[in-house]
């Protein structure tokens, strides 16, 4: 915002600047405190077929609750915590978690499909991150094959060639790669013929106003084209109406994640919602 700047005023913006990086520090060390305390939660959204509504998949998207007060959301901390390796402790926090459900879930003879979990670029390019997944999957064997790791187009072109050889070897792991927020970030999708990915999911921006606006129709279309080219499959991101699951039923988009069906939940819920579906749509 452009403001004619009146004489002193500076004082004014450095204590405004101080006050920013205090709060920012104030919360890193909450939130690396929340950690240590196991104040931290994963909730899960079910990823849902287009056309049947049957139960495919989770995302699994951390949750701040701090004692006393309301809920942090991630879109505030988590830009916190990706300034410094906070961001790996609290990665590889989210992994172990995540796996430990995995391995729960298949003890207790559910199958609900693959678990996402999203990855920040600071964790994903670490130098021992690959070491440390497949760690993680000698101690919870049952991830293999069950665990996706979403990256945004961003993390991936900060390093092509990095990433590239990182994701072979995440890949013979058995562990699936999604690009998140897809179409957001960069107009030139070349990349994605030499990445070893399985999934892209479309960012809710373009589904938002796919039943009302042809633009945002026409360009779903052709990242669904794009996507049956390079044989990947595709979520939709944040559906909250009947009239954009037609929409994306109407395109052939084959599975979405959205309030309209299934908000992120705590396990518990997500154990009483899957036991609810009909059995045909919950995979067993
Ligand atoms: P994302 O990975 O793109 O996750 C999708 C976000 O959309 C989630 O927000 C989800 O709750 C929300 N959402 C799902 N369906 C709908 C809908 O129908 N309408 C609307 N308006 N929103 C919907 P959330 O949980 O607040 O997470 C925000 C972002 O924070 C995530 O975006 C992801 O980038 C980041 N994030 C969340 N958990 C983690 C994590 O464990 N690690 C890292 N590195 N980032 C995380
Ligand atoms: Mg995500
Ligand atoms: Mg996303
Ligand atoms: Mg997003």
């Amino acid at each position: 915002m452009a403001k004619r700047i009146a004489p002193g005023s500076h004082v004014f913006f450095s204590q405004e600047m101080a006050d920013e990086v205090q709060e920012r520090l104030g919360l890193s060390n909450a939130l690396q405190q929340a950690l240590k305390d196991q104040a931290l939660e994963l909730h899960f959204q079910p990823q849902l077929g287009v056309d049947d509504d049957r139960q495919l998949g989770l995302e699994a998207l951390l949750r701040w609750h701090p004692p006393g007060g309301s809920p942090i959301p991630p879109a505030h901390f988590i830009p916190v915590a990706e300034e410094t390796s906070l961001i790996c402790d609290i990665g590889d926090w989210v992994l172990q978690q995540a796996c430990a459900r995995i391995q729960a879930w298949q003890a207790a003879g559910l199958q609900p499909g693959r678990v996402s979990v999203n990855i920040s670029a600071r964790h994903f390019h670490g130098p021992d991150f690959v070491t440390r997944l497949s760690a993680l999957l000698q101690q919870y064997p049952a991830g293999r094959n069950r665990l996706t790791l979403e990256v945004t187009e961003g993390v991936i072109l900060e390093n092509l060639q990095e990433s590239r050889a990182r994701m072979s070897q995440i890949k013979a792991l058995g562990v699936g790669l999604s690009i998140d927020d897809f179409g957001t970030g960069y107009s030139s999708f070349a990349y994605l013929r030499e990445l070893p990915v399985d999934e892209i999911k479309l960012d809710r921006s373009f589904i938002q106003h796919i039943d009302k606006r042809p633009q945002d129709k026409a360009i779903i279309a052709c990242l669904l084209e794009l996507a049956a080219i390079l044989k990947l499959t595709v979520v939709a991101e944040g559906v909250e109406t009947e009239q954009q699951l037609a929409s994306l039923a109407e395109l052939g988009c084959p599975a979405y994640q959205g309030y309209l069906r299934a908000r992120p939940m705590p396990e518990p819920q997500l154990m009483a919602w899957l036991a609810e579906q009909a059995p045909s749509s919950v995979r067993r």
